[in-house]
């Protein structure tokens, strides 16, 4: 096949322990997933699932033990970080039963949903898409994958962010309204999972604003940490 221009490279993430990479197909994300984050967003904290997506070449590596740089973006005066567990599909499916959902998952991450919240407000607001506010370039900051058999309790798990050494969220994976396993339930039923996509599961409460020059260190005990520091595009 030729092709009218080069394609572009395969978007992917490196895997703890392996020369292999891991091949990003979409990347989902969950809204207001742990109670006290919705409450702090204005909801209630009970309610269905909610997905909506960013590109996958926003994928911005954060490799183990380095300071990776992210751009602040354009369009924004209100950039938040939003620290996440990410799950990674290792095999495809639709209308996936959350009792079989364990051997879907690849692995996990740590990623940052980081969003023009600015921009996300007015669209909100507008009941428009949120798009502008999620989905631009290096929005998703993400560490290493860990496979899923070397974290075996990752439902127990620790999250936490930390901004030029303070913490700003800390929590566990057991807080997620919608565990695992239900969110690739939930996110099956809608979309073909495929083998590549990852799942941004939602982030705790103390979600907040940051500058070129901040420093941010994500973490959930058992897997690769990341550090990523705001410099000026
Ligand atoms: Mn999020």
């Amino acid at each position: 096949m030729n092709y009218t221009f080069t394609p572009p490279a395969t978007v992917s993430v490196p895997v703890v322990g392996l020369s292999d990479a891991f091949p990003v197909h979409r990347i989902y994300c969950v809204g207001r997933n742990y109670e006290e984050h919705a409450k702090e967003m204005g909801h209630s904290g009970r309610e269905a699932p909610f997905f909506f997506m960013k590109p996958a070449d926003a994928v911005l590596y954060a490799a183990p033990g380095a300071t990776t740089h992210m751009p602040y973006p354009n369009l924004t005066a209100n950039l938040h970080y939003e620290i996440e567990l990410v799950v990674a599909i290792g095999t495809g499916g639709r209308n996936i039963a959350a009792a079989d959902a364990q051997k879907h998952i690849y692995g996990y991450a740590v990623g940052l949903d980081m969003t023009r919240r600015d921009l996300q407000n007015d669209m909100k607001k507008q009941g428009r898409p949120w798009c502008i506010g999620k989905g631009f370039d290096h929005s998703a900051p993400i560490g290493a994958i860990t496979p899923a058999a070397e974290v075996p309790s990752i439902d127990q798990a620790s999250i936490s962010l930390m901004v030029n050494g303070h913490m700003r969220q800390s929590s566990t994976i057991g807080q997620l309204i919608w565990n695992i396993a239900e969110t690739i339930e939930q996110l099956s039923m809608a979309w073909d999972l495929q083998p590549g996509d990852l799942i941004f599961t939602g982030t705790p409460a103390g979600v907040g604003a940051v500058a070129v020059g901040d420093v941010l260190q994500g973490d959930i005990s058992g897997l690769a940490g990341i550090r990523v520091a705001m410099v000026a595009a």
